[in-house]
C-alpha cells in the first residue's frame, strides 16, 4: 500500500446533532494499524435513516485492498500468536477501558447511520463492551485439560490460535456485533479481517481507531469494505481459516455453504421470528410493557425482536391496552429528547414493511393498529423511513406477514387455546431464535421450557440474549450448521482455538527397556 494515512473523518466521529452534519464523508478502510482512502471508484452511499441526507460514502475494497488486509493479518499472526496471553489480557483490558471513554461517540455514530435511538445505540455497545470484558478472563478461558493415566503417561490439550479471520456483520448491530467477535477472536491469538456492514460501517470503524490506541499490534486488526463481493472474497481466500457472520438467511446460507465448502470453520447466526406466548395468569402490565418493547424497540430491527404475540385465554381480551401502550410510543429522529424508537433503516426496507402489512390485510387478517404513513414532527425528518407501531391480529401461520422476518415494527398476533397449542404453534415455525412466556405458574413455564424448540428462552423476560459468559444459542433456521458453533462464551473461545492434544510419556517403560515393540494399538489403560 503506497497511499498516505488519513485520520477517521469527523463526520464519523463528531456528531453534533444528526440533521447537523457537515459534508458526507468517505469512510476510510483500515490496514496495519492506519486509516486509508481507497482508491476504489465504486461507493455504497449511506443515508441518515431519519432524514435521508447522505452522511459517508462506503468504498467497495478493491481486489489490491482486500489482499492487502490479508496479508497484514498474516504477517501479523505468528508474533501475535506468540505473544503472552497476559499481555493480550492486558490490552483488552486497554480497548474495554477506551471504549467505554467512547461510548456517547459510538452511540452518536449509530444513530446518524442506523437511526436507532441514542439511548438504544449505548445499548448496542453496551452488548458488545461486555464480549470484550468477557474476553478479559482469557487467562482462564484458554486454560487446557491434563488427565495424569498413571504413574508415568498424561493426556493435555491446548487451545491454539487458528490464523487470520474473517468477520461479517449485519447493519443492526454495528457495535454490538463487530465486537461479538473481535474481542474473542484477538485475545485468543488470532488475527482478523473484518467486513462491517456496508450501510453503516461508522461504529466498526471507530472501534479499529481504539484497538490501535489499546496497543494490538498492526495487522491484528484490519478492517475491509464491501457487500458481496468483500464477501467472496472472504469466502474463498484460502489464508482466513473461519469465518464468523451474522445477517439474513439468504446471505447467510450462502456463506456457510460456501465457506464450508472451502474447508473453512463458519459460524452464522441468521434470522428470526420469536414468539411471546401470554398466559392469563401472567403480570398484565408487566407482560405487555415487556412485549411492546420488545415488538417496537429498535423499530424492530434487532433479531430477538418479538414479532409475533400469542395469546391464551382470558389474555385474549388484552390487544386493546396493549394497543394503548403502543400508540404512546415515541417515534422521532434518535437524537430527539423522549424518542423511543427511529426509523428504519433504509426506504427500500419502509416499503417492504408495508407490503408485508398490506398483505396482511389481504389474507383477511386485522390491522388493529396502522403505522403506514406514520411521519413524526419536524420539517428535517420529512424524508425519514419512518413506520410507526403497527398491531395485527387474527394472524395465521400460512400468511406472509407470519412467514417472513418483518423486521420492522409490526407485532403479528393470533390467540391459542391451551399452553400446548401455544407451544406446538411455536415448534411448528422454522426459525429457533428466541422464546418468551409469561406467566405466574412455575410449573408452566417449566413445562414451556421442556417443550420448546427455541435457543433463548425468557420467562418473564422479552428479550433473553444472555450475558457473554454464556453464549448466544439461536436453533432451528435461526443459525446455520445446526448452531454447532455458537457466538461468545466457551463456544467462541472454542470456535477461534484449535484443540490440540499431547500424550506424553516421561518414564522409561517396561516394554522400551526391553527394546521390544509394542504393536497393539495403544489405550493408555
Ligand atoms: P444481510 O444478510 O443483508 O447482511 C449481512 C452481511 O452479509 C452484510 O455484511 C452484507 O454485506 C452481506 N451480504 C448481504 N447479502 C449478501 C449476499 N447475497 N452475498 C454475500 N454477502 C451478502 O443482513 P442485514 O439486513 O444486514 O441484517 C439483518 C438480518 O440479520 C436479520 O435477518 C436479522 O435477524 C439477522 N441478525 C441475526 C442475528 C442473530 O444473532 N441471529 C443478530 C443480528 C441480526
Amino acid at each position: 500500500n503506497t497511499q498516505s494515512p488519513v485520520s477517521l473523518p469527523t463526520t464519523t466521529t463528531e456528531f453534533p446533532n444528526s440533521h447537523e452534519v457537515g459534508e458526507a464523508s468517505i469512510t476510510p478502510w483500515f490496514l496495519d494499524n492506519k486509516f486509508y482512502v481507497s482508491s476504489s471508484t465504486d461507493f455504497i452511499d449511506v443515508y441518515d435513516p431519519s432524514t435521508n441526507k447522505l452522511v459517508t460514502r462506503v468504498p467497495e475494497s478493491t481486489d489490491a485492498e482486500l489482499l492487502a488486509a490479508v496479508d497484514s493479518a498474516e504477517k501479523a499472526f505468528p508474533a501475535w500468536s506468540a505473544t503472552s496471553v497476559l499481555t493480550r489480557q492486558q490490552i483488552m483490558f486497554k480497548l474495554v477501558a477506551l471504549i467505554r471513554e467512547n461510548w456517547d461517540r459510538l452511540a452518536a455514530v449509530i444513530t446518524i447511520e442506523q437511526g436507532k435511538t441514542v439511548a438504544d445505540a449505548k445499548g448496542d455497545v453496551l452488548r458488545g463492551l461486555q464480549v470484550a470484558e468477557a474476553a478479559c478472563g482469557a487467562t482462564e478461558l484458554l486454560k487446557g485439560e491434563v488427565l495424569s493415566l498413571g504413574k508415568d503417561l498424561e493426556t493435555r490439550t491446548y487451545l491454539e490460535p487458528l490464523g487470520v479471520v474473517g468477520v461479517i456483520c449485519p447493519f443492526n448491530f454495528p457495535a454490538m456485533i463487530p465486537l461479538w467477535s473481535l474481542p474473542v477472536a484477538t485475545v485468543t491469538g488470532n488475527t482478523v479481517v473484518m467486513k462491517p456492514s456496508e450501510r453503516d460501517p461508522g461504529a466498526a470503524m471507530i472501534i479499529a481507531e481504539l484497538c490501535q490506541k489499546a496497543g494490538f499490534p498492526e495487522g491484528v486488526v484490519n478492517v475491509i469494505h464491501g457487500a458481496h463481493k468483500a464477501v467472496n472474497f472472504i469466502l474463498d481466500e484460502p489464508r482466513i481459516k473461519a469465518i464468523s457472520f451474522v445477517g439474513s438467511n439468504k446471505a447467510g446460507e450462502y456463506v456457510y455453504t460456501r465457506g464450508s465448502a472451502n474447508g473453512k470453520r463458519v459460524q452464522a447466526n441468521l434470522g428470526a421470528k420469536n414468539h411471546a406466548l401470554v398466559l392469563p395468569d401472567s403480570d398484565k402490565s408487566q407482560a405487555l410493557n415487556a412485549i411492546a418493547g420488545a415488538a417496537f424497540g429498535a423499530a424492530g430491527q434487532r433479531c430477538m425482536a418479538l414479532s409475533v404475540l400469542l395469546l391464551q385465554g382470558e389474555a385474549t381480551t388484552w390487544l386493546p391496552d396493549l394497543v394503548e401502550i403502543a400508540k404512546k410510543l415515541s417515534v422521532n429522529g434518535g437524537f430527539e429528547a423522549g424518542a423511543e424508537l427511529g426509523p428504519v433503516i433504509s426506504p427500500q426496507s419502509k416499503a417492504r414493511i408495508e407490503e408485508l402489512i398490506a398483505s396482511a390485510e389481504k389474507e383477511g387478517a386485522t390491522i388493529l393498529l396502522d403505522g403506514r404513513g406514520f411521519k413524526p414532527q419536524g420539517e428535517q425528518f420529512a424524508n425519514g423511513n419512518w413506520v410507526g407501531p403497527t398491531i395485527i391480529t387474527g394472524v395465521k401461520p400460512h400468511m406472509q406477514c407470519y412467514k417472513e422476518e418483518i423486521f420492522g415494527p409490526v407485532l403479528v398476533c393470533a390467540d391459542v387455546a391451551s399452553l400446548d397449542e401455544g407451544i406446538e404453534f411455536i415448534n411448528a415455525n422454522e426459525y429457533g431464535n428466541g422464546v418468551a412466556i409469561f406467566t405466574s405458574s412455575g410449573p408452566a413455564a417449566d413445562y414451556f421450557r421442556r417443550g420448546i424448540q427455541a435457543g433463548q428462552v425468557g420467562i418473564n423476560v422479552p428479550i433473553p440474549v444472555p450475558l457473554p459468559m454464556f453464549s448466544f444459542t439461536g436453533n432451528k433456521r435461526s443459525v446455520a450448521g445446526g448452531g454447532a458453533t455458537t457466538f461468545y462464551g466457551r463456544p467462541g473461545i472454542r470456535f477461534y482455538t484449535q484443540q490440540q492434544t499431547v500424550t506424553s510419556r516421561w518414564a522409561i517403560s517396561q516394554a522400551l527397556k526391553s527394546g521390544k515393540a509394542e504393536v497393539v494399538m495403544p489405550t493408555h489403560s
